[in-house]
């Protein structure tokens, strides 16, 4: 009878950017598979975007009572039950790869600058709203209450938009609830789409009530400049067949996300990962960046749905995929 090989186990340091939902599990996930994970997180605690939003979520199956709050505390508890090392306030400073799946990450924290030798990189710092700059605008000189970019900006600070004229520009969910929660507040809303809105058809059934009892308008079109004019703003607008222009009181962008890589740029120049023409990581279906052993998980990757479940699965993903190239470079 012959006898079947088996493997020795060498626990490996893991680096972990960020401590959202994606990070958060990619380090349980690889804890729990005998290494060694370190979340560095650059704000002051983990838990990620649910963090920012005080509301039910309703999209997690088994915890219908929770909140994105609650959910984020959850998460932070689990740091703590699972014996998780996080670093918070953590700049990442470089990366340098010596050979495959041997990797050098320097970072600062209050406490200085450290470094550590790890055996892969995995990249879950989420993404953040597009901004202005992807706007062709002539004229940025306006005042920043007069543009609003968080996805959740409008439900913030004051909760009456009576009589506000606003201009909710974007065609994905989030313009279609940003201009639904200002009709139902009192706005006087146009909706400025480029193209056919992408958005769920729910909301878009129910804006389509708001125009047909003329609360809402919904026009083809989008912003090519912005020019403050006293308190409000006068927005050049650019149609397949016509330019036009609106006065607002209030521009709200809800141009989509974006990863969220500041400070890291010249990191990724350097190891030399590449983009997709959307601006995302360009990763394989099993989240690897690149065959050396840089990863990615949670909204980072497009592919994935934007949302809490897609994203505690896809870090336990690349915690597993991590795991078998680890065992397959030995
Ligand atoms: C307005 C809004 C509402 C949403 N509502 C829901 C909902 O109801 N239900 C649902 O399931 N999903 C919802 N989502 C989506 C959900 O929040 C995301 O899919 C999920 O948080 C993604 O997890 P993540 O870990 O990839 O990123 P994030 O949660 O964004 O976490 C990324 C972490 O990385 C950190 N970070 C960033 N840059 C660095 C860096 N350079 N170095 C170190 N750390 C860094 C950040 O501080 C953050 O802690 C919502 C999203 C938005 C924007």
């Amino acid at each position: 009878m012959q006898t079947v090989p088996l493997l020795d186990h060498t626990p490996e340091t893991i680096v972990i950017l960020g401590g959202g939902p994606a990070g958060i599990s990619c380090a349980l996930w690889l804890k729990n598979l005998g290494h060694h994970p370190v979340i560095l997180e650059s704000g002051s605690e983990t838990g990620g975007t649910p963090g920012q939003i005080d509301r039910p979520n309703r999209w997690i199956a088994g915890m219908p009572e929770i909140t994105s709050l609650g959910l984020a505390q959850k998460l932070q508890e689990q740091c703590t039950v699972s014996d998780l090392q996080v670093l918070t306030e953590a700049k990442v400073l470089s990366v340098s790869c010596a050979e495959s799946h041997n990797f050098k990450v320097t970072y600062s924290t209050s406490d200085g600058t450290a470094e550590t030798d790890c055996a892969a990189v995995i990249f879950a710092t989420g993404v953040r709203p597009r901004s202005l700059e992807s706007v062709d605008s002539k004229d940025q000189e306006i005042h920043s209450e007069n543009i609003e970019l968080d996805p959740l900006g409008h439900l913030t600070g004051r909760t009456s938009h009576d009589g506000e004229r606003s201009l909710v520009v974007g065609g994905a969910d989030n313009a279609f609830f940003t201009a639904n929660d200002l009709v139902n507040s009192g706005a006087n809303v146009t909706l400025a789409c480029r193209s056919l809105p992408k958005a769920q058809s729910m909301i878009q059934s129910q804006i389509k009530s708001h125009v047909d009892s003329g609360k809402l308008r919904v026009v083809q079109g989008s912003p090519t400049s912005f020019r403050q004019t006293g308190s409000s703003v006068e927005v050049e607008m650019s149609g397949l067949t016509e330019s036009f222009t609106l006065e607002v009181d209030k521009v709200y962008l809800r141009l989509g996300f974006t990863p969220r890589f500041e400070g890291l740029e010249e990191i990724l120049d350097n190891l030399k990962l590449t983009m997709d023409q959307q601006g995302f990581p360009q990763l394989d279906s099993d989240g690897r960046w690149c065959s050396q052993g840089i990863y990615c998980c949670g909204d980072l990757n497009r592919h994935e749905v934007s949302a809490v479940v897609s994203s505690l699965a896809g870090g336990a993903q690349v915690a597993k995929t991590v795991e078998y190239d680890l065992r397959r470079s030995k």
